[in-house]
């Protein structure tokens, strides 16, 4: 070997270690220890169960729900975790369902069908006997000339929206109840009247307990064909009346009609339950990175053939699941003396699909003060590949992690390139994109509060919110990758010096 050849191999050399020297300050050795223990066959195992059809696509309240969170309470008890609600798992959340219940109108000849020839959403108890409808035009002052309302159902046929209605000043005259044809055809009704079933099929939930009476106890939206049956006259000799000023007298001669009726939807409380397992920190306790994903689904379909349980193997099994896993491996490391600085919380949440509702509660009743909240970390489907990165390299949608804190964004990044390597797609964190998926999932009650997010997210895919979001459609090797992408960012988080700063 020549001088010349030595020297370079030195250059070449100091190189190298110079090199590896950067490259080993930035990978952390015992943080790519454990991020190997997230398995694939764990999140399968555990997925397998989630998802499976025992519970019955999970829907808030039901008992499917209720398996999915002892399922996660055990293991979380498995683990060692604390329970930090008063000592237990779980958060209770009080959430109030409008349910269907009593409807019918009567004519002496007909009997009117629900959701086809009207429609009732009011919370009111309203039942009336053989009790006189008269016919109120559009309902506005000129048209009620001469007409009597004490004790009796106003009808109403005007293209309005309901608001532009004068129900009140009807009610106020002495009308039980309004009965309302607004709908621009027969078609609309049935729109309308189909929107309105399925919403209370599905039994809409809030965290606010629904207020009876008001403005909606006592209206009755009719179809064109009900009003028909009921004042016995063509509708459209009716409406030509209502928005005709030149036929406003004809519409006092207008015989009144006869109906009985009966109304009464109910509020049902429904219990869930957000599902929490606690890892206390070293020495940066009082810090608390949380880690969120919803672990109930919509539940069965009401009807059809075929499958009809919505599984939510991705939406959000997958992010349940994750969760799950990292709180394993969390949880490890402290048994083995590598425990984060600060500390975690696994907190999987109810009420996503109802309207991000658990993750509400917590942030309305925090278990743990949001002033020393450094970040949540929310998941929500991670398991599926969308149809624009179909033959594309792994990928991930990340949302929000630029809102609140730079910092906390150029960790996400740094935290990829050094231990992941996947494609960060940010399509969707632009606010303007008309998803608006910023403020779609459970991070959204911790970013409204200013406390910084990451949303790890996967698409929009062909088997959303459908019984065919089962666990064989999940690709774990991806599901895996991502899961290990939080769990380095959690790692991150949780053991540097200073907490992330907000901007
Ligand atoms: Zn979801």
């Amino acid at each position: 070997m020549t001088l010349i050849n030595r020297f370079s191999v030195r250059i070449l050399l100091f190189f190298i270690s110079f090199y590896s020297t950067v490259l080993v300050a930035q990978e952390n050795p015992i943080a790519r220890q454990y991020g190997e223990q997230v398995l694939l066959s764990d999140l399968k195992d555990n997925l397998s169960i989630i998802a499976s059809d025992a519970l019955e696509g999970r829907k808030t309240g039901s008992r499917g729900q209720k398996m999915a969170a002892a399922f996660i309470r055990a293991h979380f008890e498995e683990l060692g975790l604390a329970g930090p609600v008063d000592g237990s798992y779980y958060q209770n959340v009080p959430l109030y369902a409008i349910t269907a219940g009593n409807a019918m109108i009567k004519t002496n000849t007909a009997s009117l069908q629900n959701y086809k020839d009207f429609v009732y959403t009011g919370l009111s108890e309203l039942a009336g006997n053989e009790t006189e409808v008269v016919f109120v035009g559009d309902g506005e002052e000129a048209s009620l000339e001469k007409i009597e309302l004490t004790g009796k159902v106003a009808l109403v046929i005007a293209e309005k929206n309901i608001n532009d209605i004068p129900t009140e000043a009807l009610l106020s005259k002495g009308a039980k109840a309004v009965m309302v044809c607004n709908s621009k055809d027969e078609k609309t009704f049935t729109a309308y009247a189909n929107r309105m079933k399925r919403s209370f099929e599905s039994a809409r939930m809030t965290l606010k307990k629904p207020a009876s009476g008001g403005q909606m106890g006592s209206i009755i939206f009719v179809s064109s064909a009900a009003v028909e049956k009921i004042l016995n006259e063509k509708f459209d000799d009716l409406k030509s009346y209502s928005s005709d000023p030149k036929k406003l007298k004809k519409i006092r001669k207008v015989k009144t009609g006869i109906i009985s009726y009966a109304f009464h939807n109910s509020i049902k409380l429904v219990n869930s339950e957000n599902v929490l397992g606690y890892l206390e920190g070293t020495d940066k306790k009082e810090e608390l990175i949380v880690v969120t994903a919803h672990y109930d689904h919509i539940g069965k379909k009401s009807e059809g053939a075929g499958d009809l349980i919505n599984n939510g193997a991705d939406d959000d099994g997958s992010g349940t699941v994750a969760v799950l896993e990292l709180a394993k491996v969390f949880a490890k490391a402290k048994a083995e003396g590598n425990g984060p600085k600060r500390s975690i919380l696994f907190m999987t949440v109810t009420g996503e699909e109802m309207g991000l509702l658990g993750s509400q509660y917590y942030s309305e009743n925090p278990v743990f003060s949001l002033s020393s909240t450094v970040v949540d970390l929310n998941i929500d489907m991670i398991g599926r590949r969308d149809p624009e990165h179909k033959d594309k390299p792994d990928y991930v949608y990340v949302i929000g992690s630029d809102k609140l804190s730079t910092e906390l964004h150029q960790l996400s990044e740094k935290t990829n390139s050094i231990y992941t390597h996947l494609d960060f797609d940010y399509t969707y964190n632009d606010e303007n994109h008309p998803t608006n998926l910023y403020k779609r999932s459970d991070h959204w009650n911790f970013a409204k509060n200013n406390i910084p997010i990451v949303f790890y997210f996967d698409g929009i895919h062909e088997d959303y919110h459908l019984p065919s979001d089962e666990v064989d459609k999940i690709d774990f090797e991806l599901l895996t990758k991502r899961t290990k992408l939080v769990f380095y960012t959690a790692w991150e988080l949780a053991n540097r010096e200073q907490r992330i700063k907000n901007d």
